[in-house]
């Protein structure tokens, strides 16, 4: 492939929204490699689908230490296209890395131990070839740790410069509350929280936004696609090189029940009297009024990306049409 150059006009469509209270500013939608990045993936596809990425405004690549497969992969994947492609960009890039999920053997490869918090951080910046991340994640919330002490990891992170901000994922919102006060004794703020949140998956209302809102901490929404159920790609059955197709455990075709696919049927059709595609309306849905920072995708496409990211066209939503969406939902 050529040398890469970045669009001159990558600046002129994508909106950018203030995570929280920050300084800080996220893509509307942003781009994460849990899939699609792995050693099982063709490396052009991956270059095509982050140059483009980049090209569209999205600066926000999300990863984890265990991303893949296998675990570590897409890191040193993602480390290879920014040397060859994003280096001189990184002032305009920020990229998250998180720990928390089994990555090594043994009793310090998982959860939130600062053992395991910081040894994971140089290890993904070691696969990566950073010198530090914008944003390093809890991964998860770990029961048997006190919260002080994966928060003091946290702090550690950002004070070595390592990271910039600190961000934690899949906390309740009793948990979140237990963090922000442990970061609060520390003098760190939390920048983001990243939680699930779909049309199909909706727990964040239930609380997480408010507690999220009331201390001014930015959220940005994984898997808002429903990993590709709220898209076109099933509405036919289930293509050989979709994610419900391949090995991954975390989407199998038994999700695909006919209740599921009458919903996605159903909003399928709203999408349509939109002027959007089903993935676009799952997109502006999230984002919709301003609650959630970042809508954070993944694509197994340069087609797909354009046409998730062309979705912050048209944000806005009537009263009438967010009712007719919560009656499809059966709400
Ligand atoms: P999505 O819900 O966006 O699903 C992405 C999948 O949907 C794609 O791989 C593709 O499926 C399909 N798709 C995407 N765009 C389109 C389109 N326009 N038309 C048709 N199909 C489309 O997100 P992911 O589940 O991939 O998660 C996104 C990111 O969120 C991850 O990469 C990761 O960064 C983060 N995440 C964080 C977690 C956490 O615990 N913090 C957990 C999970 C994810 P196909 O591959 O079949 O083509």
């Amino acid at each position: 492939m050529s040398p890469f150059v970045a669009a001159e006009d990558r600046y002129s469509d994508l909106p950018y929204r203030r995570a929280g209270r920050s300084g800080l500013k996220l893509p509307a939608v942003s781009l994460g490699l849990w899939h699609n990045f792995g050693d099982d993936k063709p490396l052009d596809v991956q270059r095509a689908v982050l140059r483009r990425a980049f090209d569209l405004g999205v600066t926000h690549f999300d990863l984890a230490n265990n991303y893949g497969p296998p675990p570590g992969s897409a890191e040193s994947n993602f480390g290879r296209h920014f040397a060859a492609d994003f280096r001189p960009y990184r002032d305009e890039i920020l990229v998250s890395s998180k720990a928390g999920y089994l990555m090594w053997d043994g009793p310090y490869g998982e959860w939130g131990s600062r053992k395991n918090l910081l040894a994971s951080l140089d290890q993904s910046l070691a696969r990566t070839g950073l010198d530090h991340f914008d944003i390093f994640y809890s991964h998860r919330p770990d029961p048997d740790t006190p919260i002080e002490e994966t928060m003091g990891a946290l702090d550690t992170a950002v004070r070595s410069g390592k990271a910039l901000y600190a961000g934690i994922s899949n906390y309740s919102p009793e948990q979140t509350e237990a963090a922000l006060a442990a970061l609060k004794e520390l003098g760190t703020p939390l920048l983001i929280h990243q939680p699930r949140y779909s049309m199909l998956d909706r727990w964040v209302e239930d609380g997480l936004l408010d507690t999220l809102d009331s201390h001014g901490v930015g959220s940005i929404a994984y898997s808002p696609l429903s990993q590709g159920l709220l898209t076109d790609r099933y509405l036919d059955g289930v293509p050989a090189d979709s994610r419900a197709a391949g090995a991954s455990p975390f989407l199998t075709s038994d999700r695909l029940t006919e209740e599921t696919l009458a919903t996605v049927r159903a909003l399928n059709d709203i999408a349509k009297g939109r002027g959007q595609t089903l993935a676009q309306l799952a997109i502006a849905w999230v984002l919709r009024r301003g609650r959630v920072t970042s809508a954070l995708i993944g694509a197994s496409s340069v087609a797909q990306l354009e046409n998730t990211v062309a979705a912050t066209a048209n944000l806005e939503f009537a009263d009438d049409e967010l009712a007719g969406i919560e009656r499809v939902l059966g709400r």
